[in-house]
């Protein structure tokens, strides 16, 4: 228990609380970025009838196969077939179809001729269809048709469930008719900053005190990782106080309990004897940096986890131990960091433990290098808002050389839009 623990195994004992939450159905509309619950698997083939690609004259493509600008084919035009439209006609030897793009192709006909190589380059609506067309080429079996289960075959699975839903998606879904979609829930994950020197940020600041920014860095972080944050606010440095707000945790139905501060093995460790008398708590040593202590228990049977106080030091146990435990609790089935190989463009430091290092990463000269960012002081949080990456110096490495591979964490791939 007061060993030092690696940061794998930390993350294995860890994960290992954690299933995923209990499925709800939806309106599809309201699907994108959650998590589905169910494979799915189309009931009709796609496009479900074979169609037009263009607007043209729907043939037999043996009628027109000697057909020229020279010496055209004359067809008969026995039908006007537009999109939405199912006309009941076999169109016949020396016969055609005036056709619109992704309309049905009619029986008998085998091809599409686009109006632009006919004498009827005519596409403005209001238009009707002529008696005869003139053919100026020919056009192959299948010419500028989609047929029936080109993209998909009816049983066909498309998504499997576990995956989080994109805009593409939630449009397969409404293109096979499906109103209703099994997902997880959003994990609820209850949010307290603990510390007598926090301020709400909003409210005026006395001497001696700062603004509580871990309550607002740990709500966007669950909410952009598909959470509900539940923001339960601050505990002063008093027992009671942190009983007070954890209560109100369980009682929220929370999936996750998070907290920041108050754990460090001191005076005012408050909140450790709180979850012990009301839960269970380990309390370990992580052997990386920052962030080593991390608290990691149940309180009221809600799994809860200690991170420390210091802004950078909190980001990074979000990172490297609330994000993955998010996932299993979304249902996720396979979720991979990004994860980026660069080349170190100046040298990197660390103590021997694994280390998180705040860097930019940057193309120069077709090579992805990376720089530190500032002071890596883990209350330092400007150095981490200019970073677009976590450089990791592996355990047990102390230096890295200019040039040496990196492994860098995409931190603009995990909250897009930098
Ligand atoms: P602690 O673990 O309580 O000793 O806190 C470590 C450091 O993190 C101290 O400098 C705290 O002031 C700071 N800190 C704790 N909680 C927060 C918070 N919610 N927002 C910003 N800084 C904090
Ligand atoms: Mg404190």
């Amino acid at each position: 228990l007061d060993g030092l623990l690696s940061v794998t195994e930390a993350q294995q004992r860890l994960l290992a609380a954690f299933m995923p939450v209990k499925a709800v159905r939806i309106s599809l509309a309201h699907t994108v970025g959650r998590v589905l619950a169910e494979g799915v698997f189309s009931p009709m083939d796609l496009p479900p009838f074979p169609n037009s690609t263009v607007d043209g004259f729907a043939v037999r493509t043996r009628d027109v196969e000697p057909a020229s600008r020279e010496r055209p084919v004359l067809l008969e035009v026995v039908g006007d077939i537009a999109a939405g439209q199912v006309v009941e006609l076999t169109v016949e030897s020396g016969q055609a179809a005036r056709i619109m793009t992704g309309a049905p192709l009619p029986t008998g006909a085998d091809g599409v001729v686009a109006v632009e190589e006919t004498d009827f380059n005519v596409r403005q609506p209001g238009f009707s269809a002529p008696e005869r067309v003139n053919i100026y080429r020919p056009v192959q079996p299948g010419g500028n048709v989609r047929p029936r289960g080109q993209d998909v075959r009816g049983g066909q699975q498309l998504i499997e469930a576990g995956v989080r839903l994109r805009p593409q998606d939630v449009a397969l879904l409404a293109m096979i008719g499906i109103a209703r979609v099994a997902v997880f829930r959003r994990p609820r994950v209850a949010l307290l900053s603990t510390g007598d020197e926090l301020v709400p940020v909003g409210e005026p600041l006395q001497p001696g005190k700062i603004f509580d920014s871990n309550a607002q860095l740990l709500a966007a972080l669950v909410e952009q990782a598909g959470g509900i944050p539940l923001k339960l606010g601050i505990a002063a440095d008093k027992a009671e106080s942190v009983e007070k707000l954890l209560d109100r945790a369980a009682e929220a139905r929370a999936d996750l309990i998070l907290s920041s501060a108050g754990v460090s093995v001191g005076a005012f460790d408050f909140v450790r004897s709180v979850v012990e008398k009301n839960g269970r708590l380990d309390f370990w040593r992580v052997n990386m940096r920052p962030g080593k202590p991390l608290a990691f228990g149940q309180y009221r049977k809600v799994p809860f986890i200690g991170l420390p106080g210091n802004p950078v030091s909190a980001y990074a146990g979000f990172e490297v131990f609330v994000r993955p435990a998010l996932m299993r609790l979304s249902g996720i089935k396979a979720w991979n960091r990004p994860i980026q190989k660069v080349q170190a463009a100046e040298p990197l430091e660390s103590d021997g433990r694994e280390s998180y290092l705040r860097g930019v990463v940057q193309l120069e000269n077709g090579q992805l290098s990376a720089r530190l960012t500032g002071h890596q002081g883990s209350g330092n949080l400007f150095s981490l808002v200019q970073a677009n990456a976590l450089l990791i110096v592996p355990s047990g490495v102390k230096s890295l050389p200019v040039g040496a591979e990196v492994d860098a964490w995409m931190l603009d791939l995990l909250s897009p839009g930098k």
